[in-house]
């Protein structure tokens, strides 16, 4: 029992270390991303360009002319898209790398990488400035300058009229989403997650295995392929499948093949059923992670499936530990689980 206390209060510790580590790869260089030097690939004539640009467009593109502060129509835009060359549509800045410079031209921290912003030194108008010119047909953006206030440091300032705005649809995160988990006897999972903020609700049942709609009997004899599971929604404000995994790597153990402590059977398998990629990429990331650390001395067995169907599990199956803490296994089992949980776990417990 120490020793797996300690290994779980490792588990722990690793993962805030994981996260320690993540952050600090998010800081951003100084230098500008890109020195790309490849010539430009499109070529036309002044009257060429002309056919494709309006008055406007071709004096700031073609002939480096600059628009009037504060006239440009994309100064103040804040919508979700990315925004082009407007002589050659090259995709050169998104929405997120834009910030309010109050200089009076659309301003950007960051480039679209690979090279698609050449910089060249300026030295006109008594000034020394590097010019930013779209590296694909050489139309001219604006200017650069190191003065950015974000972690960057830069600040593309691009004139309105360089630029093509094509506006997408962000993806919104729903505010619930489900996850179906087996990690041995389900009484014990689901009175754990009962009490994690941000579960709007837990049901025991079966999944993963052939038989329609099993009873419980059925299920224990080990023959209906299906594993006992908890199926959780969660309120993706309040808690992440990221921690909703950690939980369940905590308060059971991933390396024993259909087996749980003394629960033995296919029945008990440590699987998680994810819904789409997503949930998927999260659980198989974990666990490398827990492979690549050695939180474990032995190698983790979870299996990671496609979620096909949920069978709940009888009435009298529902919410068991809270219905009978008296009983035997309760207090063996589960009692030892949730306190595990409450110790490691204890500012996230529901408040009520
Ligand atoms: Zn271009």
């Amino acid at each position: 029992m120490t020793k797996l206390i300690y290994q779980n209060t490792f588990l722990y510790v690793a993962f805030l270390t994981l996260s320690l580590i993540a952050c600090g790869q998010n800081k951003e260089s100084k230098k500008p991303q890109n020195q790309d030097t490849s010539a430009v690939t499109i070529f036309k004539t002044p009257d060429e360009w002309k056919k494709i640009l309006n008055k406007d467009q071709f004096g700031v593109l073609r002939n480096k002319e600059t628009e009037a502060p504060y006239t440009g129509k994309l100064l103040y835009n804040k919508e979700h898209g990315v925004y082009k060359c407007a002589g050659c549509g090259s995709e050169l800045f998104t929405d997120d790398m834009k910030f309010d410079s109050h200089c009076g031209w659309p301003s950007f921290d960051k480039e679209i990488e690979g090279g698609k912003i050449k910089k060249i030194e300026d030295n006109s108008h008594g000034m020394h400035r590097t010019e930013i010119v779209c590296a694909k047909c050489g139309g001219h953006l604006g200017h650069l300058f190191d003065d950015g206030p974000t972690s960057t440091g830069m600040r593309y300032c691009v004139n309105s009229l360089s630029l093509n705005f094509e506006k997408t649809e962000k993806v919104v995160q729903q505010q619930y989403d489900t996850i179906t988990l087996g990690g041995g006897c389900y009484w014990c999972v689901e009175a754990i997650y009962e009490m994690l903020d941000g579960v709007k609700s837990v049901e025991s049942g079966f999944s993963g295995g052939k038989v329609a709609n099993p009873s419980y009997r059925e299920v224990c004899m080990g023959t209906t392929g299906h594993a006992e599971v908890v199926q959780i929604v969660y309120d993706n404000k309040k808690t992440s499948l990221d921690e909703i995994l950690k939980v369940f790597f905590t308060v059971h153990d991933p390396t024993t093949l259909n087996r749980q402590g003394a629960d033995v059977g296919e029945q008990y398998r440590s699987v998680i059923l994810y819904r789409n990629a997503a949930q998927q990429k999260t659980a198989t990331d974990i666990i490398n992670q827990l492979n690549k650390e050695k939180v474990y001395d032995e190698p983790v067995v979870t299996a990671v499936q496609p979620f096909k169907v949920f069978y709940k599990a009888e009435d009298d199956h529902q919410d068991y530990y809270n219905a009978n803490k008296s009983n035997g296994y309760c207090k063996m089992v589960i009692q030892p689980k949730i306190e595990k949980f409450e110790k490691l776990f204890k500012d996230r417990l529901k408040k009520n």
